[in-house]
């Protein structure tokens, strides 16, 4: 409840709005519920973690919160997640399809499991696909929206993660492409972000973190690592109507780091 406290009204980039988070629960998703909450949103978390999505909505406005039990991989449950924001906020305006997975990483193509190749594309882009779809039948009635999808540096570079995590990154950022021009006659932008390593427990399973980056050698151009709440920071842009004519764009959120390196593994 202190997050209301900090921000006057006029400060609120997203009073009155309605949003959908998958991912919610921990990490980027978390921080972009808690700064959404803080200006002004009402919040629906959907995640496949139920005690963590439900402490955070505690921790947030539980009037303006609502915490739903969602895996992004199953339809039924990603309309289930749209349908609660306008039951009970009764709208939606904007959708993050945020939730994602890293996979197994092996970087050895002919170890490659199908089974976990598809999992990745499952969670990462297929649950995206699910999400924009869900969030449209909504906001086209409405006849305006703004869906926002994470993708990561891996959309745009070979050699940052696995196969299948970078063939799902990079296939997030062609479906925003592809659905921010069948959507726009309706008002409906769609954008995706990139952000480059972030400390969330989905990288802290690989990588060591400190001050210095991770063991000094993955440090973004102003030598720090970047936080969730530096990306939501980039959401929350995409999701409020300062960025009313950005639609189809990727949003990098890497401290310049892609622009001096060609690939960080
Ligand atoms: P995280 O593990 O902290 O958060 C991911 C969230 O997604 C978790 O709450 C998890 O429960 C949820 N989730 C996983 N599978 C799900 C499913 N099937 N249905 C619903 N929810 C599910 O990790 P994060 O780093 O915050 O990841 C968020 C997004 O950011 C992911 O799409 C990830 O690929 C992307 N990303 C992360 C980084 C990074 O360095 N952390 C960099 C670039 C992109």
């Amino acid at each position: 409840m202190t997050n209301f406290l900090l921000l006057s009204a006029a400060a609120r980039r997203l009073e009155g709005k309605v949003a959908v988070i998958t991912g919610g629960a921990s990490g980027i998703g978390e921080s972009t519920a808690r700064l959404f909450s803080r200006h002004g949103a009402k919040v629906v978390i959907a995640d496949v973690q139920d005690d963590l999505g439900q402490s955070v909505c505690r921790d947030l406005n539980p009037s303006s919160t609502t915490f739903i039990h969602c895996d992004v991989t199953n339809e039924k449950d990603v309309e289930n997640a749209v349908n609660t924001a306008t039951t009970k906020y009764g709208k939606l305006d904007i959708m993050f399809n945020n939730a994602g997975i890293s996979g197994v990483v092996n970087p050895n193509i002919l170890v490659n499991n199908k089974a976990d190749f598809e999992q990745v594309l499952k969670v990462n882009l297929v649950g995206v696909f699910l999400g924009i779809k869900h969030a449209a039948r909504v906001m086209m009635g409405a006849r305006k929206g703004t869906i926002i999808n994470t993708a990561s540096v891996c959309s745009i570079i070979g050699g940052g993660a696995s196969h299948a995590y970078t063939s799902s990154k990079h296939g997030v950022e062609g479906l925003t492409k592809n659905t921010a021009v069948e959507l726009g006659k309706y008002g409906i932008r769609v954008n995706c972000v990139s952000p480059y390593l972030v400390e969330t427990s989905m990288t802290k399973k690989f990588f060591k973190f400190d001050d210095e980056g991770v063991g000094g050698a993955y440090s973004n151009l102003n030598g720090v690592v970047l936080k969730a709440e530096d990306v939501a920071e980039a959401v929350l842009y995409l999701g409020s109507d300062e960025s009313k004519y950005v639609s189809g764009h990727n949003l990098i959120v890497d401290g310049g780091y892609t622009i001096t390196n060609s690939g960080f593994c």
